[in-house]
């Protein structure tokens, strides 16, 4: 080991630091956020510490570095872009047995600083010994995606709970197990998600009753558009801890290939709605395994609330008492729009979007014959946006029943297939044509239809460049005219 790791309290200590730029600033903001006094020393300072001398918040000398500045203090840092300055600096307070760092130069410094990832009262320090600081920072990253921003909170949780746990637990060994199931169980979920307070009394009463803590749970989590890369770090922390998941056909392969290796699959849709496992099953299936103590994840495509029979299967679980937990995904609409360059609302062309289905019972696809029966009049401003999710097989009669009620036979259509994917395609057409562009561009769910005049601005703002796969003749181009944004 090259440096001796270790974590000092730094509260009220006096800490000088030599410079006063903006590395100087960024120095100054680690040592304040451990609560020690910081005094500068530098000739000039940049803006930010500026403010923090009006505020009071830190103490300026406005002079070049002496030696005898540094007596009395704990800890000293080098900011300055001068190797001589970082020099001094080092040899003083070394003949002074005070810790000191020159940033960026190891070989002037007793201390390095390592890269941090900051759950107070959870800190992780990584250092690469000096060497390659940009290794450090590169780890740091992945660990800050994978760890929850709430570990802190169940830190001090735990701490609060320490003395009624030994008192009600006097054998270290229950103890460690106590804590262990509380670790495996949704609890940490629960803090995570910010019910500290219900978290906390739950354990409380555990201790009391002499009970462990109970280990089943669902977690109804959307997974986006289909792209792994638009799940949140919920979603993927949530898949990587599961122990059984059940997904469908809207779920990518690619994201299943995220979901912890030992879990265990259950597939429960299929394309046509023939094949898929009832919505009633799934809702009990769900209790069950919960039930059986087990980590349960429903992966959904897009948002689970929207469109996606979420409410239904979360009522069977809290009729149940079945600790659950929703979790948000970008929904279809939002990812097709962004990566088909077609701004739902926009100042010119339309200040509202509705999203609608174009299937009667949500989140089904395939019983083609069942017409929407939707508030069309309500649908017709030609300053209004309009999504259809489940709209591909009803297209002809959708677009019908907009130009019936009203709406301008040429209002441009974009067909999203299979959005946000590495298979997306675009189609434009307009109402009246929507049926036979559906047909000749042969679409296959998923797939989204956006009506309104935010289609036009896909040949501008069209940054994936891909409507191409789909000959061009077959494509409506759309007599632009090219908005004036302001
Ligand atoms: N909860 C989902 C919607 C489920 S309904 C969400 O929030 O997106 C299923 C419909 O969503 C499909 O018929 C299709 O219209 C749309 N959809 C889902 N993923 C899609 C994708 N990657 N591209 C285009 N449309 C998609």
């Amino acid at each position: 080991m090259d440096y001796f790791p270790l974590f000092i309290n730094l509260k009220q200590q006096a800490c000088l630091i030599i410079g006063g730029g903006e590395i100087a600033l960024r120095k100054l903001r680690l040592l304040q956020s451990a609560g020690a006094s910081v005094r500068i020393i530098a000739p000039d300072i940049c803006p930010g510490i500026q403010e923090q001398v009006q505020a009071g918040t830190v103490d300026w000398q406005a002079t070049t570095f002496s030696p005898e500045q540094i007596n009395g203090q704990r800890l000293v840092i080098a900011a300055t872009d001068d190797p001589a300055i970082n020099q001094a600096v080092f040899t003083a307070c070394e003949a002074a047995g005070i810790l000191v760092n020159a940033v960026d130069d190891p070989t002037h410094s007793r201390f390095i600083t390592p890269a941090i990832v900051d759950r107070a009262p959870l800190t992780i320090a990584i250092s690469t010994g000096g060497g390659v600081p940009v290794l450090a920072r590169h780890l740091r990253a992945q660990l800050e995606a994978l760890i929850p921003h709430g570990w802190g909170d169940l830190a001090r949780l735990a701490a609060q709970l320490r003395e009624l746990s030994k008192e009600k637990l006097p054998d270290p060994a229950a103890r460690r197990e106590f804590w262990e199931n509380v670790l495996a169980s949704p609890i940490p979920d629960q803090v995570f998600s910010g019910q500290i307070e219900s978290a906390r009394i739950a354990l409380q009463d555990m201790l009391e009753k002499d009970q462990q803590p109970i280990q089943g749970a669902v977690y109804l989590v959307g997974s986006g558009p289909g792209n792994p890369d638009l799940l949140t770090f919920r979603a993927l922390r949530l898949m990587q801890q599961a122990d059984v998941v059940l997904y469908d056909n809207l779920v990518s392969k690619e994201i299943m290939d995220l979901v912890r290796r030992d879990a265990e699959r259950i597939y429960v849709g299929k394309k046509s709605s023939n094949h898929a496992l009832p919505q009633e099953e799934i809702n009990l299936l769900l209790v069950r395994l919960a039930q059986q103590g087990k980590k349960v994840l429903r992966l959904k495509g897009g948002d689970p609330f929207i469109f996606g029979r979420g409410g239904e299967e979360i009522a069977e679980l809290a009729a149940a008492q079945i600790p659950f937990e929703v979790v948000p995904g970008i929904t279809s609409a939002a990812g097709a729009s962004c990566y088909a360059g077609i701004p739902l609302t926009h100042r010119d062309y339309a200040q509202s979007v509705t999203f609608v289905t174009g299937h009667r019972r949500e989140g089904r696809e395939g019983d083609g014959d069942i017409k929407p029966e939707l508030d069309w009049p309500r649908l017709v401003n030609p300053a209004e946006t309009v999504v259809v999710y489940m709209g591909v097989a009803q297209a002809g009669y959708i677009a019908e029943q907009l130009i019936y009620h009203g709406r301008q036979s040429n209002t441009p259509v974009a067909i999203i297939e299979r959005a946000t994917t590495a298979q997306q395609r675009v189609v434009i057409s307009q109402l009246d044509q929507l049926a036979a562009s559906i047909t000749t561009a042969n679409i296959k769910p998923p797939a989204l239809l956006i009506i309104g005049d935010v289609v036009k601005l896909h040949e501008q703002l069209n940054w994936r460049n891909d409507s191409a796969p789909f000959s061009a003749e077959n494509q409506i181009h759309l007599s632009m005219d090219k908005p004036t944004i302001k």
